[in-house]
């Protein structure tokens, strides 16, 4: 581990009117023996910061590819992709890991909590990897736990709570560092559908608190929640739609 002198300063984007997130031509090929497989296929778009937005497709589309070069796990084979002012083509390996732990929250399908301990040690790992060291770790995980509403489960472990309250830990834990970009990967895709749209109300509130929230989704009910739909197809954009009006409200 290094100290915190060898961490870059990022370049927020906040105020200065460029966007989060900027994706221009960007490719991303796997080869597999003797195939090369365009798993994304020269994509551009621009994410603003506040913006919530979900990215569908069908299965093999290129979703998940295409998160792992926003939430900066992998980098473009082709093009380019800045976070923060930051290309992340151009990244060392510690610099593109600094990037993430300071930057973006990460919310998956099957919630990827430790089994063993409890909602409130769960919140606190990101602290630690980010080499946050706030005062109190315990203050902020608290925090976050009251947030998504959890304020009375912290000592549970993830098998005495439901699958809903299980991704809400894997959400605070997500919000621990204060990341500017929330990114979740079919975060309902375990869930039933009246707890799916709990989540879904609790990512709203947290869009309206200023998140910006990214939602990788196959279902039309989940992506009615965001406000702009990237439609993906063999690793192509084929659609790029804003709402003109909320489908969901949350008051
Ligand atoms: P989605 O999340 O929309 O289901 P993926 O991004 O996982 O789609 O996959 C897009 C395409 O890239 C698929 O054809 C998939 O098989 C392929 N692919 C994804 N990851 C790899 C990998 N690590 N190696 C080889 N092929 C991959
Ligand atoms: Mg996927």
């Amino acid at each position: 581990m290094t100290g915190d002198a060898g961490v870059k300063a990022l370049k927020l984007p906040r105020d200065s009117g460029s966007p989060l997130v900027c994706v221009r031509n960007v490719a991303k090929f796997y080869r597999t023996g003797a195939e090369e497989i365009h798993a994304l296929d020269g994509v551009s778009f621009d994410i603003a910061s506040g913006e919530f937005l979900s990215i569908m497709g069908a299965s093999g589309s290129g979703k998940s590819t295409l998160m792992n070069l926003l939430g900066a796990l992998d980098r473009p084979s082709k093009g380019v992709l800045e976070i923060g002012g930051e290309s992340i083509g151009e990244m060392a390996p510690d610099d593109l890991a600094d990037l993430r732990n300071r930057t973006i929250g990460f919310v998956f399908q099957q919630f990827n909590l430790l089994k063993r301990t409890s909602a409130l040690e769960n919140v606190k790992l990101p602290i630690i990897y980010a080499r946050n060291r706030p005062e109190d770790m315990t203050e902020a995980a608290v925090k976050q736990l009251q947030r998504v509403g959890l304020g009375d489960r912290m000592s549970h472990h993830p098998s005495q709570l439901s699958g809903g309250q299980q991704q809400r830990v894997a959400i605070a834990r997500a919000l621990v560092n204060q990341p500017m970009i929330l990114l979740a990967d079919e975060p309902t895709g375990a869930l039933d559908s009246e707890t799916s749209r709990d989540i879904m109300k609790l990512f709203t509130e947290l869009n309206d608190q200023g998140v910006t929230v990214i939602i990788v989704t196959h279902e039309n009910e989940i992506a009615d929640w965001t406000d702009r739909v990237i439609r993906l197809r063999d690793g192509r954009i084929v659609e790029d739609q804003r709402r003109t009006e909320k489908l969901h409200v949350v008051s």
